[in-house]
């Protein structure tokens, strides 16, 4: 396959690009070689500037659960296009995604609309202490919030891709208010509450984390973090970012049944366009200005062209059999893999939910704890990535993120992806 197109845009990337991108993972510093620009999307389909085509088991990083240019969005798009792209005021669109939004996410009573995920938990993160009036918040190892100063604590994902799992430029006073805990470790969870539990602003988490590949909730560990912040006043907070509208319509709270305070959301919301939303208990949302005392702000917030796209999406997605669909494609692809990789001696499990899996180059039965992730064979990854994407399959350039599959991907496509599969799994004992 060739890819000398790609090889020189990234050259002359790096001149003017710190790194030559503009999101440190898309660097193929986790896999090794040359990162791959590409020039356009169809339905699961991606074209690179080679003209390559691969499978695209990444989807903008969640966005596209309708696959790339799904004809709904494009023509809502095209409908904003032709009256205006913003107005700094406000519009009935906005209305109306609020309105969807806590209509399919009933633990939302209000929601404010942002840019961007880091907006959304940054937002989030303020308003629980402004409420709380508190200062300590508690966040788990290997759960990504966005570049939050704050948050950069054991943040998963593109940090731990880098192998710098905190950032340089965040002084150790933000971070001093940051606690963080092991993912899915109940009794460090209810031992630090016993402590501090009077401190505690918030706790935020990914209900599914999705930063360290792909890592469920082990039973009753949702369920604890919703009954000390009860008791103790605290604020939950659910990062939804990357589950909500994907695992399931509701997000990774509907499928648990655990209730949140607060909710972040972006990628899925905003149909590929750049969004975030937080929103809530409508007596602690109604804390933002200009109602309340804690600021929060967005020129584009709001932007009519994310909101049309994000409508149109919503839409879509609400149809019954969706997640069933993505949820049964996505387990026949697992098992094919899982199947393919026993036949090549290789150790591999996987894990699961609606529109979002993860694969594991592991000798363990099941993944549920940070340590777990970290211990995986990255170099039987490395190996089976560029094998699939040799073969035309685009996974994420990472062992820590998650892999997303959306309602275009046929079966076609999936034994198109386990045919790639095992010839890259026999790369590895080779
Ligand atoms: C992607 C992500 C964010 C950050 O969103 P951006 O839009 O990249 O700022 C926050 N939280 C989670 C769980 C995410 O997956």
């Amino acid at each position: 396959m060739n890819h000398d197109n790609s090889r020189n845009l990234f050259d002359l990337a790096l001149q003017y690009i710190p790194g030559g991108v503009n999101s440190p993972v898309r660097a193929f510093k986790g896999v090794g070689g040359n990162p791959l620009f590409f020039k356009s999307g169809k339905d699961a389909y991606l074209i690179d500037s080679d003209d390559n085509r691969y499978v695209d088991y990444v989807g903008a990083w969640g966005p596209l659960i309708l696959g790339h240019l799904n004809s709904g969005v494009v023509e809502a798009l095209h409908d904003q296009l032709k009256i205006g792209l913003g107005f700094g005021a406000s519009t009935e669109g906005e209305i109306q995604i609020a309105k969807k939004i806590c209509e399919l996410v009933p633990s939302i009573e209000k929601v404010r609309l942002v840019t961007s995920g880091t907006e959304a938990t940054m937002s989030a993160i303020r308003l629980a202490r402004g409420y709380t009036r508190r200062d300590i918040i508690v966040k788990f190892e290997g759960c990504y919030h966005g570049h939050v100063d704050g948050l950069l604590v054991k943040a998963g994902s593109g940090a731990l891709t880098l192998g710098e799992p905190d950032s340089l430029g965040v002084p150790k006073a933000y971070t001093d208010l940051t606690h963080v805990l092991p993912y899915n470790d109940i009794e460090a969870v209810k031992s630090f509450f016993a402590e501090k539990g009077e401190q505690i602003a918030c706790i935020i988490v990914e209900p599914i984390a999705g930063n360290m590949n792909f890592v469920p909730p082990i039973p009753g560990f949702l369920e604890c973090l919703r009954e000390v912040c009860s008791e103790n006043g605290s604020v939950l907070i659910f990062d939804e970012v990357m589950t909500g509208f994907r695992v399931a319509l509701g997000g990774a709270q509907a499928a648990y049944g655990v209730t949140p305070d607060l909710t972040t959301l972006g990628k899925v919301i905003g149909g590929g366009l750049p969004v975030g939303a937080f929103g809530g208990r409508a007596d602690i949302m109604d804390h933002i200005a200009p109602l309340g005392g804690v600021y929060q702000a967005g020129t584009l917030a709001g932007s009519p062209l994310a909101v049309v796209a994000g409508l149109a999406m919503l839409d879509q997605i609400s149809q019954p059999g969706i997640y069933e669909g993505l949820n049964e494609k996505a387990g026949v692809l697992l098992a094919g893999l899982r199947e393919r990789a026993a036949a090549a001696n290789v150790p591999f499990t996987t894990n699961q939910m609606g529109g979002m899996f993860g694969c594991f180059f592991s000798e363990e039965e099941s993944v549920t704890r940070f340590e777990q992730v970290t211990a995986c064979n990255i170099k039987n990854f490395q190996t089976f990535f560029h094998g699939m994407l040799d073969n035309g399959v685009y996974l994420a350039p990472s062992a820590y993120e998650a892999g997303f599959i959306s309602t275009a991907h046929g079966d076609a496509e999936i034994q198109h992806t386990l045919d790639a599969a095992e010839k890259a799994f026999s790369l590895i004992n080779s």
